[in-house]
C-alpha cells in the first residue's frame, strides 16, 4: 500500500492528477481525487494499483 501525497492516507489505488496548484503530477487517494478533480487545469493521468495486505 502506498501514501496519498496529499493526505497520507495509505490506500491501494491512487489516482494520478494535476491542476492549477499542483503543476507536477501527484498520486492522491479517491478522496483527495474528488477535491482536486474540481480545481482549474485539472488533467488526470491513470490510477495507480498496489497490493492490498490481507489481514487473516
Ligand atoms: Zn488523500
Amino acid at each position: 500500500m502506498k501514501k496519498c501525497d496529499l493526505c497520507s492516507k495509505l490506500d491501494g489505488i491512487h489516482y494520478r492528477v494535476r491542476s492549477i496548484n499542483y503543476k507536477d503530477w501527484i498520486f492522491c487517494c479517491k478522496k483527495c481525487w474528488l477535491i482536486v478533480s474540481k480545481e482549474n487545469e485539472y488533467s488526470y493521468g491513470g490510477t495507480r494499483k498496489s497490493k492490498v495486505q490481507k489481514h487473516n
